[in-house]
């Protein structure tokens, strides 16, 4: 492939782009500043802050607010974001059902709900989505002043910038241009991307890696996904895929995967696998608290952390061979922090021992001193994903231009 040069143009109409996003994501994150800070600290004219705050203002992106300066002079003006102006919807399209929430642009879920799923090709997937959405505007109405984004993650290889999903597990898709039918329908940018790359980006935005560049998250459920932050930005690929790492290959023995290899990580962490055993274990007559009809996920975290010896040792297991994909990682990305989510991190001090202890015996001293293993707060199965494609697309500056005026 030529490589594509068109990349490294700039043009007047990008610089303004990066400059407005520049001082938006400056407020957003160190609010409040006055103009002589963002100036100050953007290296922008003073000029260039006095227009641009003036329109971030004209379309109410951004608030005045008095500050007392310390040395008790008159009170200094000083610029906040302005979060409650605009609203997003955020979708999280699962295997089988559809989660749909309102988000101000503070990140603060105003409204949730979720329905089934109950089709499975692409033209009665996008009809009933289409019409989920129009219900939940219609339910929200009054909480929505105005729309400015439709957000979408799934799982699969979903094309952000062509806004097309070119494959989902659960879903018959051929090149599907959601975002543009989406778009069509509803009248404002709609944005596409991978749920777990997503994910990682929330826990970037709202979540625990905020602090740092390098990050890795890693989410259990019905497989094992994982994206990579490296330098503050989200890796991608041409192919659009996330770190597979549910593939790697953990154990010689281990069953046959549904992509055709033997002994993938997939089957020995994720929940079916975690439940399968634990079913098998009471069967052989293995003492424990669970029962054959509550073997779920969840209450095996929660005999875990009672310290039923079955349950522990059940996830234990899970932690040493989902370690075995952490120190993979760990030796290629160096990241500062790695993140865990799903319903496993309910044992998360079971957990994080076993997997802290395969990584330590797997890895280069040097690449494991600075990092920090830990269990996800934010909700994985809620639309905090999504969200933050929105809160990408304000902080990088192209949606912050398909809202303010360019002429004045
Ligand atoms: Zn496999």
């Amino acid at each position: 492939m030529p490589f594509n040069y068109l990349n490294l143009v700039g043009n007047a109409e990008l610089i303004k782009q990066l400059n407005y996003a520049i001082i938006y994501r400056l407020i957003v994150q160190q609010a409040p500043l006055s103009r002589i800070q963002l100036a100050e600290i953007s290296h922008l004219a003073p000029a260039s802050i006095t227009k641009i705050t003036k329109q971030l203002l004209k379309y109410k992106l951004i608030k005045e607010v008095d500050t007392q300066q310390s040395t008790g002079g008159r009170p200094a003006v000083s610029i906040v974001a302005k979060f409650t102006s605009y609203q997003a919807i955020a979708i999280q399209l699962g295997r089988s059902t559809i989660t749909i929430e309102l988000y101000h642009l503070g990140a603060h879920c105003l409204a949730s709900k979720v329905y089934p799923l109950i089709y499975f090709t692409q033209q009665a997937v996008q009809d009933y989505l289409i019409e989920c959405i129009e219900q939940f505007c219609l339910e929200q109405h009054k909480k929505i002043k105005q729309l400015q984004a439709i957000s979408i993650t799934l799982p699969g290889l979903v094309d952000s910038t062509h806004g097309t999903v070119r494959y989902t597990p659960h879903i018959d898709v051929k090149e599907w241009a959601l975002a543009a039918a989406l778009t069509a329908q509803f009248q404002v940018p709609v944005l596409l991307g991978n749920d777990i790359q997503s994910l990682a980006l929330a826990e970037r935005y709202f979540g625990s890696t905020q602090d740092v560049d390098d990050s890795i998250l890693i989410r259990v459920h019905r497989g094992v996904g994982s994206g990579v932050i490296i330098n503050q930005q989200l890796l991608t690929n041409h192919n659009h895929s996330a770190c597979e790492i549910g593939h790697i290959h953990v154990d010689e023995l281990g069953d046959r995967c549904h992509c055709g290899n033997f002994g993938c990580l997939e089957n020995r962490v994720v929940n079916k696998a975690i439940e399968k055993r634990a079913r098998h274990m009471i069967e052989q007559g293995y003492p424990t608290k669970l029962t054959l009809d509550q073997c779920t996920i969840a209450t095996i975290c929660e005999c875990a952390n009672q310290g039923d010896d079955l349950a522990v040792k059940l996830i234990q297991d899970a932690g040493k061979n989902l370690g075995f994909a952490v120190a993979i990682m760990v030796n290629i990305f160096n990241p500062q922090r790695i993140v865990l989510a799903g319903e496993l991190t309910k044992a998360a001090d079971i957990l994080l021992p076993a997997v802290n202890s395969t990584c330590q015996a797997q890895t280069l001293a040097g690449l494991r001193d600075n990092l920090i293993i830990n269990c996800s707060t934010l909700d994985d199965c809620s639309a905090i994903g999504a969200f933050a494609l929105v809160q990408q697309a304000l902080f990088n500056g192209s949606l912050l231009m398909t809202l303010l005026d360019d002429k004045s």
